[in-house]
């Protein structure tokens, strides 16, 4: 066999040999770590779950203070928490932030009182609907304290007086993010951002963050085209810290994905970037696609995780976001329910070979020119046909017309799988034959423009 002349580095040789059972494990294996970590917009369960992280990945860690203005927002205080417990009338523990840390508001401020019952259920938060679930409240940006419980629980309180303690600080410190760049041949920009601010949450939080570290992981391996930034943000304030410190950075951002949500049983829901029909957009729906799985798409509506930001009208990146169930559609969202049973090592692995889906099109998104434009080449005489053979014989040899027709200088080879209904893996392997067979050559000029 000839040796391949085409030997660019990509991801879709990675892609085809992975593990994708063992790689779905050590994933959760991350979710489980991360897990007990009281994460919020700030404080140390950030740095922590960083710390965490960079036993896969040499992220960097960058410290913004307290009062920092960016944009309209202002960084700020930063909130840690030791302990919290609320104490019946006879000195028992009925709440304790060492069972869950979901049991204190988030950004509570210290506190440490005695009180009747009337005075606390102003401070207490439950779910009704779901009476054996703890919710996961926050209060950022108004300074309150708080608890969160069962139903049941409250169900079964009584009067009396109770203790409440809230061991937290709420002072000048710093807002935490990571930040991890992979310099690939060209410096435009894939940007794939998730946020880190949630606590004992799977789904929500847990599964974007082990995903992407692993999506990381995986091009740190490779030397891609594009240069890879993968942010590691508190939500909403992360976003907007990041944008307003790297405003130079963004003119090189030429396709994004938000990752959330990426760990339930539930079918794929792709959220549009604000433009549309971007690059990025077309490549998510060609992967979903392929996979011939149901999937949902949804239009671009300036509520959500970061691509809010992202897609500001300021910035208006072509910036979409890839979620399984998303935020708010599942009961189980925001609530002790979005547990490690929830996510499943199967599901994670499926959201990460979709993501490398969706990377390898980008990746090799290249327009080729025929060079055997009059009439078609007889392919049989350079053996193409039979190269083929052991394959779904048909629809290859159908990539190799389509690929040939279509490369006339105008054409992506994304433009050529939509067009052809043909998944784009194979219509990548027929531009590699045809190249090797000198019937394809590089379209500098397209490619150099990525
Ligand atoms: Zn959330």
């Amino acid at each position: 066999m000839k040796p391949e002349k085409h030997n660019k580095p990509d991801i879709s040789n990675i892609i085809s040999t992975m593990n994708y059972g063992e790689t779905g494990k050590q994933m959760y294996r991350l979710i489980e770590e991360l897990y007990p970590l009281c994460r919020s917009i700030t404080g140390n369960g950030v740095r922590d779950t960083l710390r965490i992280l960079k036993n896969h990945i040499p992220l960097t860690v960058h410290e913004i203070p307290s009062g920092s203005q960016v944009f309209d927002w202002t960084v700020p205080k930063e909130w840690n928490i030791r302990d919290a417990y609320i104490k019946n009338s006879k000195g028992k523990k009925i709440v304790d932030f060492k069972n869950s840390n979901l049991h204190v508001l988030n950004y509570s401020i210290p506190i440490q009182a005695s009180m009747s019952f009337s005075e606390l259920k102003s401070h207490l938060f439950t779910l009704p609907d779901y009476p054996d679930w703890i919710p996961y409240r926050t209060s950022y940006y108004q300074e309150s304290w708080g608890f969160c419980m069962s139903h049941k629980q409250l169900k079964s309180l009584k009067e009396g007086t109770y203790e409440v303690f809230i061991d937290s600080s709420l002072q000048n410190g710093h807002l935490t993010y990571g930040e991890y760049l992979i310099p690939g041949e060209r410096p435009e920009e894939v940007l794939i951002s998730c946020h880190v601010c949630h606590p004992s949450l799977c789904n929500d939080n847990l599964s974007g963050i082990s995903v992407v570290t692993f999506l990381a992981k995986l091009l740190a391996s490779v030397a891609p085209r594009y240069t890879y930034r993968f942010l590691f943000i508190p939500g909403t304030i992360g976003s907007i810290t990041w944008l307003a410190l790297n405003e130079a950075v963004v003119p090189r951002i030429k396709h994004g994905l938000v990752a959330a949500c990426l760990g339930d049983s539930g079918k794929f829901t792709y959220k549009k970037s604000r433009i549309g029909n971007t690059e990025i957009d077309r490549a998510v729906l060609c992967a979903l696609r392929d996979f011939k799985d149901d999937f949902e798409v949804l239009d671009f509506v300036p509520y959500g995780y970061d691509e809010r930001q992202y897609c500001s009208p300021g910035f208006n990146l072509p910036i979409g976001c890839l979620m399984r169930t998303p935020y708010a559609r599942y009961p189980e969202y925001h609530t002790s329910a979005d547990n490690l049973d929830f996510v499943r090592p199967l599901y994670l692995s499926d959201s990460f070979s979709r993501c490398l889906s969706v990377l390898n099109i980008l990746e090799n998104n290249k327009t080729y020119l025929n060079t055997n434009p009059n009439c078609e080449p007889q392919l049989g005489r350079r053996g193409l046909y039979e190269s083929v053979g052991g394959r779904n014989n048909r629809v290859e040899q159908m990539a190799l017309l389509w690929v040939l027709n279509l490369s006339d200088g105008h054409y992506t080879l994304l433009d050529i799988a939509e067009k052809s209904g043909i998944e784009f893996p194979t219509i990548q392997r027929a531009s590699r034959r045809l190249l090797n067979s000198d019937l394809l050559k590089d379209h500098p000029e397209k490619n150099s423009r990525i």
